[in-house]
């Protein structure tokens, strides 16, 4: 049998027996196609249509544009079986069939492809048609429109070939509107529209339908490759290959009077989540004056008066729509004399905010069950929730003081600071330095790149569903639209809003979740992770997932619940807040920041330059005291949980000044002949001279200066359990983990751990408590992961520096190789990802994954942890799942994304 090029929308059960599954469906169809059929197979009125498929537009761009055989044929069947359905003959020139050809890809990429409508109308068939309908001026507005859009979209003469002889027709006449033309006006503009094509293409606008229909399938698969559809589909990660499909739909108008009209909904608030419908529509016009937002729409609740009947029945669909995909959906409609017809259904965009509300919500209405509403939550999308506002207060000060320059409709939430640019090239171009907010009358597809490169974006036109409003709540950028105070003057680069004028390159703040824009710079504020409270409620069940006992099996040791949750924390506010965001351990303090407290630092400097061993405890004996304060708080802070505290790491010359500003100092010093302090100056400068090293981060640090100089380590060690016993003496349940860094021998570890063990024991007798406390290592080095069976002998566990593994098993720098080519490697594809923020899973993972497993064969049950800036990024975690870590520890501000990450690799996804 032939090929199928082509599904009606009545053999959506055919197209999944071909496809497969639902997913093959919507690649072969297209989003819009696939739901066109799907919501005509659950009885949702749907006007008789077809779709031609995305295979045939690849074999049409693959064949040099010609269409793949038997397609016309199938196309010309397709056809009679809407003429059956609709009892009308496409190019009767009595009552005729017209249709529209719409474009569909697999991912809404909206506005971004092509539409004709009202194809079929020709000088006949208009005549035709007027006799039917007895409505001149409407036949001929449809008349002209098409021949308008068959000339730019499937002719590709620009639209202001036919916007200027409209201009100019109407200012000729005196009109203000479009609804000001009469039917003879619409007839002498189709005119001359037609000549505007004869002149642009030397042949004229074709009169036989199926000449239009071809054409025009030719156009819409055409527009696949068009600038801006490639442009979109780069910037939202959409693969270049699936191919648009094209829907064949008989046309219904929501022009033909004040019983007919057109809208666009959402079945629930996209930008809060709240359970209501959310949309505009318009009474007697086409659905394209809706979305333009050339004519002010109307709130959808409005229909409950206008047209009752058409409301209640569009209420009853939205929510059959909503039981069906269980997805919040995203509607357009139109209303033919009363009667209502869907003319398309997908998966509403909507704000971060939205999103997690609308997943917990759809669980409690029982529509999904909790793994769902889990596993459908993008990890990005916590991130913004833990994103800037604006300072309450600050802002309130700022409305009072007249501040405010407009407001318009809040289309994106969140604040924005930035400098005011008008047009996307030169917004792209500025972001490169400073932080932009692009100001435009409103957004078409050719300005996403400057969109994407800016911190906020603000209209004077347009609505909640414009372009702007779409392309800005899905990328995350706050965005006010429709601010119709401001007044754009952009030949002169400047705007005037309440009496002030903003030149291009002054600030302004937009405020996305409110719909107001300021003046100036205004402070942002954190918005209070306790008050988002489906976002709590979504991370308890992230929680409850990833401590299921059951989502992981392996050798002896591997764990079978989920990853925990841990944090990175040096200071007790940090693990407050890391507590707050829901971690249930510290996986690294990093104890040489406390060195470099202002009070501080001079002491830790006396104690490096010290020339003897008396000297250099005496000054670590003055900051005994301050490290164990420092660790009571974090032991407070995470009573109860495990703390893991790192002995030091770093080179020691990075507490000291730096050796060229030494060498400058001494230099100026001598050459003006000034002795005071300069013998202590020069002693200082042989010490760093002593400590200077060509590879310090391969030098002396981590373990081995823990050897060199015991007495630092030793101190560390005191402090720790010194500060242990008197937190679990005042009542709380301190679980000290201790960890040495940079290990790459085991024989570094049988140095120095005995001898800290000791301590431990001498501190805990003193002080005459017991509590359980653990040694171990950081593999941050890859001979320690290749020997980790004999590490793990002596390390009671394990935890993953993957800043130095990255750098030690790359040989990158990791201070450098960003700036210098690690960046362009990515760009070029040399590296898929970089390696800093993504675990390579192919050398840095299989060194963790044989480490892991070699480790539990001397030690089962041995703790395996991260505590790399690789802990929080989510495909990090999914691999951190699958080598059998117990948990993934990151800054406290990642510590929800990584529950929701960690829940998601339990449950697979
Ligand atoms: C690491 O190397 O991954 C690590 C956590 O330690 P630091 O970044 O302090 O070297
Ligand atoms: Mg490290």
């Amino acid at each position: 049998m032939a090929k199928k090029w082509v599904y009606n929308f009545d053999e959506v059960d055919q197209a999944e027996q071909y496809a497969g599954d639902w997913e093959g469906v919507r690649s072969l169809l297209g989003g819009k196609g696939a739901n066109l059929a799907e919501m005509t197979r659950i009885g949702v009125p749907v006007p008789p249509g077809f779709v031609v498929t995305t295979e045939a537009c690849n074999a049409f761009l693959e064949r040099d544009e010609q269409f793949p055989e038997e397609m016309w044929d199938q196309v010309l069947n397709s056809m009679k079986h809407v003429e059956e359905l609709t009892g009308k003959q496409f190019g009767d020139t009595e009552d005729p069939l017209l249709v529209s050809t719409r474009s569909g890809a697999k991912f809404s990429m909206p506005g971004m492809m092509d539409t004709v409508l009202n194809l079929g109308l020709n000088d006949d068939s208009a005549k035709g048609m007027i006799e039917l309908t007895g409505d001149a001026r409407f036949v001929y507005d449809a008349y002209r429109r098409l021949v308008q859009m068959f000339g730019s979209v499937v002719l590709g003469i620009p639209d202001e070939e036919f916007e200027e002889p409209l201009e100019a027709y109407k200012a000729d006449k005196g009109y203000e509107m479009d609804t000001d033309l009469t039917a003879d006006d619409w007839k002498s503009l189709t005119e001359n529209f037609k000549k505007v094509i004869k002149q642009h293409k030397g042949f004229d606008f074709p009169q036989d339908p199926y000449e239009q229909l071809r054409l025009s399938i030719e156009a819409v698969f055409r527009s696949w490759n068009g600038k801006r559809a490639v442009d979109y589909r780069n910037a939202a990660g959409i693969s270049h290959d699936l191919g648009t499909g094209v829907n064949i739909v008989t046309m219904v108008f929501g022009n033909m009077g004040e019983e007919s009209g057109t809208g666009v909904a959402f079945t629930r608030d996209p930008a809060n989540g709240e359970k209501r419908l959310y949309g505009d529509y318009l009474l007697n016009a086409q659905g394209e004056d809706v979305v333009a937002g050339i004519r002010n729409t109307k709130p959808i609740e409005a229909m409950k008066d206008e047209l009752p009947e058409a409301y209640e029945e569009f209420v009853e669909i939205c929510r059959k729509l909503e039981d069906h995909y269980k997805e919040m959906q995203d509607v357009e409609f139109t209303i033919e004399r009363g009667k209502l017809w869907m003319l398309q259904t997908r998966d509403g965009k909507r704000t971060a905010k939205a999103s997690v509300k609308i997943v917990v919500d759809f669980a409690g209405e029982g529509l999904i069950d909790r793994d769902e509403a889990v596993a459908r939550v993008k990890a990005f999308e916590v991130n913004a929730l833990l994103h800037p506002q604006f300072d309450f207060e600050a802002q309130e000060v700022a409305r009072q003081e007249g501040k405010m320059l407009a407001s318009g409709v809040n289309a994106s939430p969140g604040a924005a600071v930035g400098r005011v640019y008008f047009d996307a090239d030169t917004a792209e171009e500025m972001s490169k330095e400073q932080d932009v907010i692009m100001v435009r009358p409103f957004t078409k597809p050719d300005d996403v790149h400057g969109m994407l490169a800016s911190k906020g974006i603000l209209t004077s036109e347009g609505g909640a569903t414009s372009h702007a409003a779409v392309v800005a709540r899905q990328f995350g950028i706050p965005c006010v639209v429709g601010a119709s105070d401001v007044k754009l003057d952009l030949p002169s680069r400047k705007m005037e809003a309440n009496g002030v004028v903003v030149q291009e390159g002054d600030w302004i703040s937009v405020d996305g979740t409110t719909g107001e824009v300021f003046e100036g710079q205004l402070p942002t504020t954190m918005p209070s992770f306790d008050d988002q409270e489906e976002l709590l409620t979504l991370l308890g069940w992230a929680d409850e997932i990833a401590a299921r006992e059951d989502v992981r099996s392996g050798p002896e040791g591997f764990p079978t619940r989920g990853l925990e949750v841990w944090a990175n924390a040096d200071y007790p506010a940090d693990a407050k807040r890391a507590r707050e965001y829901g971690a249930r351990g510290i996986g690294l303090t990093r104890t040489e920041h406390m060195f470099f407290e202002p009070e501080r630092l001079p002491i830790v400097q006396r104690m490096i330059l010290a020339d003897t061993s008396e000297e250099r405890v005496k000054a670590l004996d003055e900051l005994l005291p301050f490290q164990r304060s420092d660790f009571e708080g974090l032991f407070e802070a995470m009573s109860g949980l495990p703390v893991i505290i790192r002995l030091i790491d770093p080179p020691l010359h990075e507490f000291l000044p730096g050796l060229e500003e030494l060498v400058e100092e001494v230099a100026t010093a001598k050459a003006k002949g000034e002795t005071e302090g300069l013998e202590a100056k020069e002693a200082l400068l042989k010490s760093v001279r002593n400590l200077h090293e060509s590879n310090p981060m391969m030098g002396l640090r981590g373990v081995r200066l823990s050897i060199v100089m015991p007495e630092i380590v030793e101190m560390q060690v005191r402090a720790i359990f010194e500060a242990a016993a008197n937190v679990k003496n005042a009542g709380h349940e301190p679980k000290p983990e201790v960890m040495i860094p940079l290990t790459g021998h085991i024989n570094e570890l049988n140095r120095i751990q005995p001898r800290l063990e000791e301590i431990a024991e001498e501190v805990m007798a003193d002080k005459k408590v017991t509590f359980a406390y653990k040694f171990g290592t950081m593999i941050e080095i890859p001979r320690a992961a290749l020997t980790a069976e004999e590490i793990a002998s002596v390390a009671e566990f394990f935890s993953f520096g993957t800043n130095d593994l990255t750098q030690m098993t790359f040989g990158y720098s990791r201070d450098d190789a960003e700036r210098n080519f690690l960046l362009e490697y990515v760009e070029q594809g040399i590296l898929p990802v970089n390696p800093f923020q993504s675990i390579d899973e192919d050398g840095v993972g299989r060194l963790m994954d044989v480490c892991t497993k070699e480790g539990r064969k001397a030690r089962p049950g041995l703790e395996v942890g991260i505590c790399g800036e690789h802990g929080g990024d989510p495909d990090s975690i999914q691999l951190c799942h699958k080598y059998g870590l117990n948990y993934v520890s990151c800054s406290p501000f990642r510590v929800p994304v990584a529950r929701l990450a960690a829940a998601q690799a339990a449950l697979g996804k």
